[in-house]
């Protein structure tokens, strides 16, 4: 009984939670106290338990992709500002224009993300608006955004949440283009909002700078055809490319588990082009691609780089911003992923004795 097995390591000084691996030597003397022997599993060293080592790695990340192979594709883009400012509303503007007559009524399905077409430009927007999600990929060194659309209220202006947002931005070197919102109001101020941002180093294109600005109404429609010309053009300026050949990569964005579907995760596909069957690794686990499905709720059968979709086939809840990684066979993903709780066990290993007890102490509360 696991609790047992805690209060016996507690009296030889062990302190573990109940899910942390053990040293050998450790495994042994318990069993002995319970009249088993221990016997150790043959390991070659780097801790595979295969008789050959063989070297399974990830497929590389597509550092330098044949020129003729790169194709532009659709620019990436998180929504930010403060409170109450519009991003929910901006957002679900966008999402409604691009349902045209011959899908009205289809359901747009939340997937984390969302992809329109522009004038035949696709632009995929993060539907997560606010910081969370940008600081979670970026923790993970998992920046996929381009372009961050910074909304500011016309009536109330830059506000703390709004210069965190050019905080984050500025820190990831971000192509910011700023919305100022809510521009139907009588008390709109567009005029004091491009001052506060040229305060704070934003100087827009109208006060002789280069940031791109533009004053709108997400609730009125206003400016928003403008800003979405605006981003498919600067898609081009940025000239993002990538390869929809060669192995699939993307980026985990939202992950939950379902009921009756298990562990699902919305990914945006970075290069290579995701497709159904094909086993891949992500993080310490393996999967297989079993269905794909859009942000219309469609299943389809693969996703180009800058598509937001939905992955079923995860062996394990992954964590945002974690990739996913198309390999060669079901073998490969599996070794490589066996590989990685290896070392993530021998990671646990050295934690110290100290913050074990923590440990313990965290999971018995
Ligand atoms: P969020 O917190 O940034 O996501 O802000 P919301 O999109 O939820 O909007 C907050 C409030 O502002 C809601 O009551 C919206 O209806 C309102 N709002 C958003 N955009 C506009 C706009 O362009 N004009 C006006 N007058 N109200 C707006
Ligand atoms: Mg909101």
């Amino acid at each position: 009984k696991p609790f047992q097995l805690l209060a016996d390591l507690i009296k030889l000084q062990v302190f573990v939670a109940p899910h942390q691996a053990i040293e050998p030597d450790i495994a042994a003397q318990v069993c002995e106290q319970h009249g088993f022997t221990f016997e150790r599993e043959k390991r070659e060293k780097g801790g595979g338990v295969h008789k050959q080592e063989e070297v399974i790695a990830e497929p590389e990340a597509p550092a330098d992709e044949p020129e003729d192979q790169l194709k532009l594709r659709p620019p990436i883009i998180t929504i930010m500002g403060h409170v109450d400012h519009g991003k929910t509303t901006l957002l679900d503007r966008i999402r409604d224009s691009r349902i045209t007559a011959s899908e009205a009524g289809g359901i747009t399905q939340h997937i984390g993300a969302y992809k329109i077409e522009h004038d035949g430009k696709p632009v995929t927007f993060l539907d997560t608006p606010g910081h969370a999600i940008f600081s979670a990929m970026r923790a993970r060194g998992a920046d996929i955004t381009d372009i961050v659309v910074l909304v500011v209220a016309a009536n109330d202006g830059l506000m703390p949440q709004t210069l965190e947002a050019i905080d984050h931005a500025k820190k990831a070197n971000k192509t910011v283009i700023v919305a100022i919102n809510k521009c139907d109001l009588e008390s709109a101020n567009p005029m004091h909002v491009k001052t506060q941002l040229a305060e704070r180093g934003l100087q827009t294109t109208d006060f002789g700078g280069d940031v791109e600005c533009l004053e709108i109404s997400a609730l009125k429609g206003t400016g928003v055809d403008d800003l979405l010309d605006l981003l498919a053009l600067q898609a081009e300026v940025l000239e993002l490319k990538a390869n929809p050949k060669g192995h699939a990569r993307a980026s985990i964005i939202e992950a939950k588990y379902q009921q009756g579907r298990g562990a699902v995760a919305s990914v945006i596909v970075e290069s290579g082009t995701l497709k159904t069957g094909k086993p891949f690794i992500c993080g310490p686990f393996a999967g297989k691609v079993k269905a794909l499905i859009n942000d219309r709720g469609e299943t389809i059968k693969e996703a180009t780089p800058g598509t937001p979709v939905e992955v079923i086939g995860f062996e394990e809840l992954p964590r945002v911003g974690d990739s996913l990684v198309e390999m060669e066979s079901d073998r490969d993903a599996k070794k490589l992923a066996a590989e990685r709780q290896d070392e993530l066990r021998a990671e646990r290993l050295k934690v110290p004795q100290k913050s074990r007890m923590e440990d313990l102490l965290a999971h018995a509360n």
